[in-house]
C-alpha cells in the first residue's frame, strides 16, 4: 500500500454500550477490533525509521513489529512480540492511558489521529483467546529459592511471573480477600473485566506461584517473620491505598468516603448506597471512575468538582467523553472549603469558585480562590478523588528508608531498599502512576532479585538487558 493510501484510512472505532445500556451494569464498555477493522487499522502505520511510539510506550513494546505481523495475517507471531516485553498484555492493552504514551508518541497524531495502538494489542489476545491458544509463556525448571511478594498488584504480579518463570519459588500476600490491586479494587468492570485479572492469577498458579490472601504484612506476619519462614528476598509491591484527605471542616460527617475507599468496598462486593445527589472531588481517572460507579450503584444526580479547567484535567480524553455522556456534569473552577450537616450526616457542602492564576514551567496554571465567591450545594454524599499515598503498615518492623512523600526510597538502577534483602516497585516507589509503570518496574526489580540470590552484582551491565522506557532516557 502506498503511504498515501495508508493516511487516507481513517481511524477505526470499536463499538461501544450506549450509555443507557451501560449505566444500570458494569459491562464492559468498549468492545474489541473485528478483524477487518485490526487489519484496516494497523495498515494505518507508517513503520517509521525511528519508533516513537516505541519510546513512548512505558514497557517498550515492540508496537512496529506487532503491527506488522498483525497485517501481514500473523496474529500469533504479533501477539508473541508483546508478550517478550509485556507480562500483562490483556490488562494494558485495555487500562493504559495510551493517548499520554504510546499513541500520544505516534508520528500519525500530529497531524490527525494516531494509530489504535491499544485497540490492537487488544485484538492480539482476543484473538488468541477465541482461538483457543495458549497466551502463556513456559515455566521454568524449580529452583530452591523463595522470594515473597507483598501486594497482588500489577507490580508484584510482574515480579511473581519474571520469577516463577525463572523456578523461584514464589509466595504472594496481600491483604485484601480479592487479588490484582487496583486493577480489581480500583479500576471498575466496566474497563477490566474480572474474567482478565483471574486469567492472569490462574496462569501465576500454574507456575507454582503460591497465593495468599487476606493477610496483612506488618500486623499478621512481619518483613522479619518472612525472613525466617525461609524466603531470601522479599518485593513490597503494595501500592499507594491511603486515601488524601481534603484537610476541611466536617469530613468525619456521615455521607463523607474518599475516592479509593469507595471503589474498594463496591469492588468487593459491599453493597453502597450513597443517596441521590453525589459530589465527587477530583479531575483524574480515579474521580471519573468513582463518578461513574455511583451512577451505576443507583445515584443519579453526580458530578464533579475540579478546581482548574477541562484543559488541566489529568484524566484520559475518552474517561471524560464516556463520563459526560453518561450524563455526569463537571462544576470546573470550584472546590470544596466545608462539609456541613445535621445530627451527624452531611446535607450541604461550601464551595468556592477559583480563577486559574500563575502558571508553572509545564503551562500548570494555580487554581487561586476567588474571595466572597462562596456557594452552597446540598448533597447525600461527597467523595474526595484527590489522591492517594503508601500505607505504611508492612513496614512496621523494618526501619526502612522513605522519601519527603512517604514512598520507598530505593536505588534507582535496581529498586533495592535500605535493607539489601528488600526491594520494592510501583506505587509504592513512584506514587499513583500507572499500570504500565508498575510492569516496568516489576521487570527492574524481577532481574535485581535474581541476581541477588545467586550472589551476582546487582549493578553489574544494567544497561545490557534493562528495559528501556518508563521515563528512563536509553542509555
Ligand atoms: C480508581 C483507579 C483507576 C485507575 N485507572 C488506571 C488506568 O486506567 N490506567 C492505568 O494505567 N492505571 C490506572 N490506575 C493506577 C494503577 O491501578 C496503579 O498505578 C497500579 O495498580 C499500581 O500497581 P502496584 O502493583 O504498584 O500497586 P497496587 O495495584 O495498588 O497493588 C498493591 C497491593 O498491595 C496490597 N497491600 C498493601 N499493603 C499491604 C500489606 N501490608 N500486606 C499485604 N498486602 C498489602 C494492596 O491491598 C494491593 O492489593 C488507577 C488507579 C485507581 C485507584
Amino acid at each position: 500500500m502506498k503511504p498515501k493510501e495508508r493516511l487516507a484510512i481513517p481511524r477505526q472505532k470499536p463499538k461501544e454500550l450506549s450509555p443507557s445500556e451501560r449505566i444500570s451494569s458494569f459491562d464492559e464498555v468498549v468492545s474489541g477490533f473485528d478483524h477487518d477493522m485490526a487489519v484496516l487499522e494497523a495498515e494505518r502505520c507508517l513503520q517509521c525509521k525511528k519508533p516513537t511510539c516505541r519510546d513512548g510506550c512505558p514497557i517498550h513494546n515492540n508496537i512496529p513489529e506487532f503491527i506488522r505481523r498483525l497485517r501481514e495475517g500473523d496474529v500469533e507471531g504479533a501477539y508473541w512480540v508483546v508478550r517478550e516485553t509485556s507480562s500483562l498484555p490483556a490488562v494494558c492493552s485495555r487500562v493504559c492511558p495510551h493517548e499520554f504514551q504510546c499513541e500520544g508518541s505516534c508520528v500519525r497524531g500530529k497531524k490527525g489521529d494516531p494509530v489504535s495502538i491499544g485497540m490492537l494489542e487488544r485484538y492480539l489476545v482476543d484473538w488468541m483467546v477465541a482461538n483457543d491458544r495458549n497466551i502463556h509463556v513456559a515455566c521454568g525448571l524449580p529452583k530452591d529459592k523463595k522470594v515473597a511478594i507483598v501486594g497482588a498488584g500489577p507490580a508484584g504480579m510482574t515480579v511473581a511471573y519474571y520469577l516463577a518463570h525463572e523456578g523461584y519459588e514464589c509466595t504472594i500476600f496481600d491483604n485484601l480477600p480479592v487479588l490484582g490491586g487496583m486493577l480489581t479494587v480500583g479500576i471498575p468492570a466496566y474497563r477490566l473485566p474480572r474474567d482478565i485479572i483471574n486469567k492472569e492469577f490462574d496462569a501465576l498458579r500454574g507456575c507454582g506461584v503460591n497465593i495468599v490472601k487476606d493477610v496483612t504484612i506488618g500486623r499478621d506476619k512481619t518483613l522479619e517473620d518472612l525472613r525466617s519462614d525461609g524466603f531470601s528476598a522479599v518485593f513490597l509491591g503494595i501500592g499507594a491505598h491511603s486515601s488524601r484527605k481534603l484537610g476541611i471542616p466536617g469530613e468525619d460527617l456521615e455521607g463523607v468516603i474518599h475516592g479509593v475507599d469507595y471503589l474498594r468496598k463496591i469492588n468487593i462486593g459491599e453493597r453502597l448506597h450513597l443517596g441521590k445527589k453525589v459530589v465527587v472531588v477530583g479531575g483524574g481517572n480515579v474521580a471519573i471512575d468513582v463518578a461513574r460507579c455511583a451512577l451505576r450503584t443507583g445515584s443519579d444526580d453526580v458530578f464533579i468538582l475540579y478546581r482548574r479547567t477541562k484543559t488541566e484535567m489529568p484524566a484520559s480524553q475518552a474517561e471524560i467523553h464516556h463520563l459526560e455522556e453518561e450524563g455526569v456534569k463537571i462544576e470546573f473552577l470550584a472546590a470544596p472549603v466545608a462539609i456541613h450537616g445535621k445530627d451527624g450526616k452531611l446535607d450541604r457542602i461550601e464551595c468556592i469558585r477559583m480563577e486559574l492564576g500563575e502558571c508553572d514551567m509545564s503551562g500548570r496554571c494555580r487554581p487561586v480562590p476567588v474571595d466572597g465567591s462562596n456557594f452552597m450545594i446540598e448533597a447525600d454524599a461527597i467523595i474526595p478523588a484527590i489522591s492517594q499515598r503508601v500505607d505504611h503498615t508492612a513496614l512496621k518492623d523494618m526501619d526502612l528508608k522513605l522519601t519527603s512523600w512517604g514512598t520507598l526510597d530505593v536505588d534507582p538502577d535496581t529498586l533495592q531498599s535500605s535493607v539489601p534483602w528488600i526491594f520494592a516497585g510501583g506505587d509504592a516507589v513512584l506514587g499513583p502512576q500507572t499500570v504500565a509503570k508498575a510492569v516496568y518496574q516489576g521487570k527492574i526489580v524481577a532481574e535485581s532479585i535474581r541476581r541477588f540470590l545467586e550472589g551476582e552484582d546487582l549493578k553489574k551491565d544494567r544497561e545490557k538487558w534493562e528495559p528501556v522506557g518508563g521515563g528512563k532516557k536509553k542509555k
